[in-house]
Order: C-alpha cells, then structure tokens, then sequence
C-alpha cells in the first residue's frame, strides 16, 4: 500500500525543514490533512505570502517588507553605529536592551566554511558598502562568542581596518561560547556598552 502521490510530495516538501526526518515529516502531514485542515490552510497561505512580501532590507539586510526597512528608515537611530550580528533574532534581543542607539547589519549567518558559508554567504559585500556609507563612524561587532563567531568577527575586522573604518567588539560578558540569543538583556546591554576597540 502507498501513499497518494501529492501526500508523498507535502512529506517530501516538508523534509526541507531543518531536524525533520522522513518519519516527522509523514507524522507532520497526517496531522495536517487528518486532523487539521483549516491549520494547514493557514500555513499555506502565510508560507505563500511571506514568500512574496518579506525580502531584505537594503540597508541592514534584515528580513523586511519595504526596501528600507523601518528601523534603518528612522530619524531616531544614530546612523554613526553599525552593529554587525549574526541573526535577527539577536537584533530582537539587542532591541529589547534599550541600550543601543545605532543601526545594525544582520549577516543572517556566519562563516562556516565545513557548511559552504562563506564570505558571499554572509554578505560581506553588503556589509563594507554599508559601512562606507560617509555616515558610519563605528562598526561594533556583535557576533556570538563562540568558535564561528569569532572567527566571523576576526574576518570582518580585518576588512573594515584595511580601509579605516573603526571596529569594535561587544564585551566577553558572556560566557564563552555564548549565544546572544540566550543571554539575559542585562548582561547583553552590559556588554554593549563595554565594548572595546580592536587595535
Ligand atoms: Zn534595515
């Protein structure tokens, strides 16, 4: 006995997900179309329309339904800071802070060369045209501390002091290893504000 064919290609669909495995993936499915259709609607649509509004913003490369998102659009925000982070959801944690005034630049990764993540991958690119904007004053890098974060901090401050940018790096008062993501916003607006400079 075999599954309908556009049932076995939602299970296959679905295995793009990361850490879902073939079984998951068919547990997902039965539920969606046993138990719930109307969720599985839902999803549909919310998956189509994101896939046709968000995109990234010009400026911060942050996921974004305008060209320039909002944050980068504001008069508010001291555009002579450029924080650099690896993902969106530590620009949400660095936001919660209150602590920072700046913009930021979200890499949405980090080197990872055993992955194929490299220099392109992060926007690097992006990021030194972003830098050079005449307005940047300071680029605080604000990647995790661990191995790949380091290494992507490294990597980057070395590009931006080959052409004179100031860099600095937000303070280790996190853990070694430590993921922005699950530091209190404490320690993390602490760690902002003692930042150093990389000579
Ligand atoms: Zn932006």
């Amino acid at each position: 006995m075999k599954n309908p064919p556009a049932l076995e290609r939602l299970v296959e669909a679905l295995r793009c997900l990361p850490g879902v495995g073939p079984k998951s993936a068919l547990r997902m499915t039965y539920h969606l179309l046993q138990r719930d259709r109307e969720g599985a609607n839902t999803l549909s649509q919310a998956l189509d329309n994101a896939l046709q509004v968000v995109s990234h913003c010009d400026l911060c490369n942050n996921f974004s339904e305008q060209t320039v998102c909002p944050l980068c659009a504001s008069s508010k925000r001291d555009g002579s800071l450029l924080c650099v982070v690896e993902m969106p959801t530590d620009f949400m944690m660095l936001e919660q802070t209150q602590a920072y005034p700046g913009l930021y630049f979200v890499l949405m990764g980090r080197l990872s060369p055993l992955d194929g993540v490299g220099p392109r991958e992060i926007h690097l690119d992006k990021l030194i045209k972003r830098a050079q904007d005449g307005l940047v004053q300071e680029v605080i890098l604000a990647t995790n501390y661990t191995v790949e974060g380091e290494a992507t901090a490294h990597y980057i401050s070395e590009l931006l002091r080959v052409r004179g940018i100031k860099v600095s790096r937000i303070a280790r008062g996190l853990p070694m290893g430590g993921e922005i993501e699950h530091v209190d916003s404490g320690t993390l607006a602490q760690a902002m504000m003692e930042r150093r400079g990389i000579a």
